[in-house]
């Protein structure tokens, strides 16, 4: 009994030092479990006196109720304790500030697009989209581009087969839409063409935006005056635009058009090599060869047609030297063009 005494105030102090449920199961095994010193205990009841044994039995089992509710009960309190612990960790400070999440914006070419077909679709032209992938009879055949013309060559078009190839320019979708579409016929078409060339100020792959109006009476009074609005409306009314013959297979007459140079106001500096003007777009009367391929007649309809490079105009309108910028992806720079 003296055993028993000693057993039950290690018991209690190894109970009070438990700091986490292990613990306390560490406790239950040393006293409890099958080598425990309570279960000894009760094993050796057979060597007592007979006469003391009922007693002894149920002192020690008593001893044993009781320690075990003592566990039970401060398991309870552990437990409680460690889940206020995980809680006051976890707590969410709702009264900090919030974190930003950082907003993109629109590609300075999307932008670009956005805004030179929303000037032409403001004077009724449709946007039409095309396809990149495109066959010779559609990029050059139809666009009256003889057999002989170097565009053709593999070192200015990318090849898939000699049937397919990467569109070099969107005049392509004028062809498209007149083979589905009789007069009036009045279209912007932007998207990308592709070429092999790489420098600072050509991409293999870059943006176009092709403009075709057909009607009767159409005539050149229509694309200058149409063109020098929308050149205006660019790159601001103080421009000056110049208008040059030129020649494009598909179109006749055809012109290059010019405007101030940004960078100098038109007083001579290198990037327009001194001349104050930067050409910009090409342009013309559709060829009436053209018109014939898709069975419009070129004797009752008449139209024009322009091609602008999209690159290039955000590279005068920003004064940027360098075409690959936009296509680095670098958002230094491309936050610099957040409307
Ligand atoms: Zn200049």
């Amino acid at each position: 009994m003296e055993a028993l005494v000693s057993i039950e105030q290690e018991a209690q102090a190894a109970l009070d030092s438990a700091q986490t449920l292990q613990d306390l199961e560490q406790v239950k095994v040393q006293y409890l479990g099958k080598q425990g010193a309570l279960t000894a205990l009760l094993k050796n009841l057979g060597q007592m006196d007979p006469a003391e044994r009922p007693k002894a039995g149920q002192t020690i089992n008593k001893a044993k109720q009781a320690l075990l509710l003592a566990i039970d009960s401060q398991a309870k309190l552990l437990s409680q304790k460690a889940l206020q612990e995980q809680l006051a960790k976890e707590k969410i400070d709702v009264t900090l500030d919030p974190r930003m999440a950082e907003l993109g914006s629109l590609h300075p070419i999307t932008q670009v697009i956005e805004s030179i077909s929303n000037f032409f679709m403001s004077y009724g032209f449709q946007k039409q989209k095309g396809q990149e992938i495109e066959t010779p009879a559609y990029n050059f055949d139809a666009l009256n581009i003889p057999k002989h013309h170097p565009a053709r060559h593999e070192e200015d078009t990318f090849y898939f087969s000699p049937e397919h190839l990467l569109r070099t320019q969107t005049s392509s979708v004028q062809i498209h839409t007149m083979e589905k579409q009789q007069p009036p016929v009045q279209i912007i078409a932007p998207g990308r063409v592709y070429r092999p060339d790489s420098d600072a100020t050509h991409t293999p792959m870059f943006h176009q935006i092709e403009g075709l109006w057909v009607d009767k009476g159409i005539h050149m009074g229509h694309l200058k005056g149409l063109l020098i609005a929308f050149l205006k409306d660019f790159f601001g009314e103080k421009i000056q635009t110049r208008f040059r013959p030129s020649y494009f297979p598909f179109t006749e007459p055809s012109m290059e058009v010019d405007v101030t140079c940004v960078q100098c106001q038109g007083k001579g500096c290198s990037v327009c090599k001194q001349t104050g003007f930067i050409e910009v777009l090409g342009c013309g009367m559709v060829h009436p060869n053209v018109l014939k391929k898709v069975s419009i007649d070129p004797e009752v309809y008449t139209g024009f047609a322009f091609g602008l490079g999209v690159e290039r105009f955000a590279m005068t309108r920003y004064k940027l030297q360098d075409i690959r910028l936009f296509f680095d992806n670098d958002k230094r720079f491309l936050k610099q063009f957040r409307g």
